[in-house]
């Protein structure tokens, strides 16, 4: 089968090739892949910027059609429309498995970072992370499934929205858009999401499309901003702080937005290992922060039931439909931020 891999470690070193197609051993399934998804991390990946596990196929975001089963698989069938958590090779026995958090285990290997992923063919994976796609969502909507479940995960499981809330989002890539939706979808009031004069042509351009309310940072600065949510708020500040844009300053702006008791949920990686931090500030208003990693099986099939009941839309950001072929005009787009999500359209 075609698969778009790394082939080692380094700058570089992607390229499209054939290799065998896998077939499913026990509690496996091999899935045929419909629509892929390049994913910023996909683009770290090729500049050896996060750590992977060459060689490996890319890609972990995907929706397609189980093409045949392993020994010991009773949940699906052949011809099944599917999507896959992201949690291959979590052991199920550890402490922190066995808390529900898969997402967590020390010994999972994300598909497409440091086990084979979707920028194939073929696909093959455990069937305990396999969810069924329902009827009325299509196969390019469903590709996005993956960073729906973590914006899910970030706002719904970790943070929670209440009714009347009014929530900051930080960073208007696919999972801030998704996270405001996700949001809206839980009954927040207001919600702003923020970005920078790079962010206006393209992302901006998706969260207009969604009704979304966007604030250029550097347009009306940290004061412009803070009139915003007082506006909002009569001056209490914000309920929520979505941080999903990794930016540093992001962070110490939106620690400053929150209400007393406010919370924070983040899931934006800065590249730094080390931060200045208001701590005392912090201490002070009491806020709550909620560090957020991927995604557990509940979360997607809540976020299942948000796509199925229409109360969050995934296609307005696939603004590009490539062939794997073009897989390097597609990583451009994204890192150009020309697109919110390139999409390889494999079986489609
Ligand atoms: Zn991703
Ligand atoms: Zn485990």
């Amino acid at each position: 089968m075609k698969a778009l891999m790394k082939t080692a470690g380094g700058v570089g070193k992607v390229r499209v090739q054939h290799v065998p197609t896998p077939s499913p051993g026990q509690g496996e399934v091999l899935i045929r892949v419909q629509v892929a998804c390049v994913c910023g991390t996909d683009v770290h990946i090729y500049y050896d910027r996060f750590a992977n596990s060459p060689p490996i196929i890319l890609g972990h975001e995907f929706s397609g059609v189980i093409e045949s089963i392993g020994t010991g698989v009773e949940a699906f069938r052949k011809g099944d429309r599917v999507v896959s958590a992201n949690n291959p090779f979590a052991c199920g026995a550890c402490a922190i498995c066995k808390r529900g958090y898969p997402n967590m285990c020390p010994q999972k290997k994300a598909m497409g970072i440091h086990s084979d992923g979707c920028f194939a063919e073929y696909v093959k994976l455990p069937a305990n992370l396999i969810h069924r796609i329902p009827d009325n969502i299509s196969f390019e909507e469903a590709s996005l499934m993956e960073p729906l479940a973590v914006a899910t995960h970030a706002v719904s499981h970790r943070c929670s929205i209440e009714q009347g809330d009014t929530v900051v989002v930080f960073g208007p890539g696919a999972i801030g858009i998704l996270a405001a939706q996700v949001a809206r979808a839980e009954n927040a009031k207001n919600i702003v999401l923020v970005g920078t004069t790079r962010d206006e042509a393209v992302r901006f351009a998706c969260a207009d499309e969604l009704g979304l309310e966007t604030l250029n940072i550097e347009k009306v600065g940290k004061e412009g901003l803070q009139r915003r949510i007082d506006d909002l708020t009569a001056h209490a500040g914000a309920d929520v702080v979505v941080e999903a844009s990794g930016s540093t300053s992001a962070i110490a702006c939106g620690l400053e937005m929150l209400r007393k008791n406010g919370r924070m949920a983040i899931s934006g990686i800065t590249g730094k290992t080390k931060l200045p931090i208001a701590w005392d500030q912090m201490v002070s208003k009491a806020v709550s922060l909620f560090f957020c990693y991927s995604s557990i099986n509940s979360d997607w099939e809540k976020a299942l039931d948000l796509l199925a009941d229409k109360k969050v839309q995934t296609l307005p950001l696939i603004t590009h439909r490539f062939e794997l072929e073009q897989w390097k005009d597609a990583f451009d787009k994204l890192e150009k931020l020309e697109a919110v999500r390139p999409v390889f359209q494999i079986g489609a």
